[in-house]
């Protein structure tokens, strides 16, 4: 490690990790929307619906890990947001009954934080950094140590009066999240003992959660072919499921309604602006825009974001794959087009030319 990274500063550095760990934990909202999203995050492997594969390889690990009285390996989660990945790290915790410390990439922004961070772990516990291919790549130095040998090497002093000291932290687990495990150094995947991956949900675990979730929400009435037909529209994604539901419980209430059935879900659903393809407002827009100012493109993301006034890593990450997933937008050398698909979604022609009329 370059022990540059904590020299001069580590004890200036060490306050800024309070910081980090305020941003951690998450602020206390007590709004109703905050109450439910806790009431519906699964806690133990039973209540997380499908990725059997995940699950069943998580228990026998952390069984085994139980019974030989160690730490558990450290895991690397990946897959899109809001498909389970911070959910997990808190099974993980309960599983273990463990203490689980919550961070992520960005929160952590010097070498500093982590040392705070680490030395302030109790012994067992489960760390869980979100988003982890945004830590800084000082930050990331400083996590190899102490994942491989639970240490941390510090840096007293400047020039030739500068000494190492390394500090023995408690035996932890270090439980990470990414979307873009492409974006993670190979020094740093290469250091977890287990890779996850998650997927999208199928249909049928989509509408599962919906049905205890609807229970949470006090919709028990609601119609199991009511359910059915958000699971269609929600992208595989619990999250958006969840988002889904408690929006339409928002409508029951304003209007009063108590047959919740599909037709009343299918109004709601036209109402929220998300279509039969499960597109919403902003997929809507980015595909207009590129059929409309950019003729089908191809177009750059930087032309596509600041046409549609989004950030790139906004549509890199959260709407570009699930349009690519379902075919309607494709990415060449040059750039992203429009396919047909798109065009016979939007009821528009396709030109026989795609050109930017730019
Ligand atoms: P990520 O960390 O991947 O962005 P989260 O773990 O925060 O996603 O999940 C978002 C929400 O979706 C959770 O609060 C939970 O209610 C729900 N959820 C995610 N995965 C499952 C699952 N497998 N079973 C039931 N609910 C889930």
């Amino acid at each position: 490690m370059p022990d540059s990274t904590l020299s001069p500063t580590i004890e200036a550095e060490v306050p800024s990790a309070a910081k980090a760990s305020s941003a951690a934990k998450a602020p206390e909202d007590k709004s109703e929307d905050r109450q439910y999203d806790a009431a519906m995050r699964p806690r133990s492997f039973d209540e997380y619906v499908g990725q059997a594969h995940v699950k069943e390889a998580l228990k026998i690990a952390l069984d085994a890990a139980k019974m030989r009285n160690e730490s558990i390996e450290h895991v690397l989660i990946y897959g899109g947001p809001g498909l389970g990945k911070t959910t997990l790290a808190h099974i993980i915790a309960n599983h273990l009954s463990a203490p689980l410390r919550v961070t992520s990439g960005p929160a952590i922004e010097r070498a500093g934080d982590l040392a705070a961070i680490l030395t302030n772990l109790e012994p067992g516990s489960v760390l869980f950094i979100d988003e982890c291919h945004r830590l800084p790549k000082t930050v990331e130095e400083i996590l190899y140590p102490a994942m491989e040998d639970r240490a941390l090497d510090l840096v007293i002093g400047k020039g030739p009066g500068a000494r190492t000291l390394r500090i023995d932290l408690p035996p932890f687990t270090l439980v990470a999240a990414t979307t873009r495990l492409s974006l993670l150094s190979s020094p740093l995947r290469d250091r977890f003992g287990h890779h996850f991956h998650i997927d999208a949900y199928n249909q049928e675990d989509i509408a599962e959660i919906l049905r205890r979730n609807s229970v949470r929400l006090g919709l028990e009435h609601i119609a199991p072919d009511a359910l059915s037909l958000i699971a269609s529209r929600a992208r595989g994604t619990p999250r958006i499921a969840n988002r889904i539901l408690k929006r339409i419980r928002d409508i029951a209430q304003v209007e009063s309604t108590a047959q919740l059935d599909r037709s009343f879900v299918s109004g709601a659903l036209e109402r929220l602006h998300i279509d039969p393809l499960g597109l919403d407002a902003v997929d809507r827009k980015l595909l207009d825009s590129l059929t409309g100012v950019f003729n089908g493109g191809p177009v750059g993301l930087q032309a596509w974001a600041a046409a549609t006034a989004q950030e790139m890593s906004t549509i890199e990450e959260i709407y570009e794959p699930f349009l690519l997933q379902l075919g309607l937008v494709d990415r060449t050398a040059r750039g992203r087009v429009a396919t047909k698909r798109a065009y016979e979604h939007l009821g528009k022609n396709m030109p026989e030319v795609q050109q930017p009329l730019l």
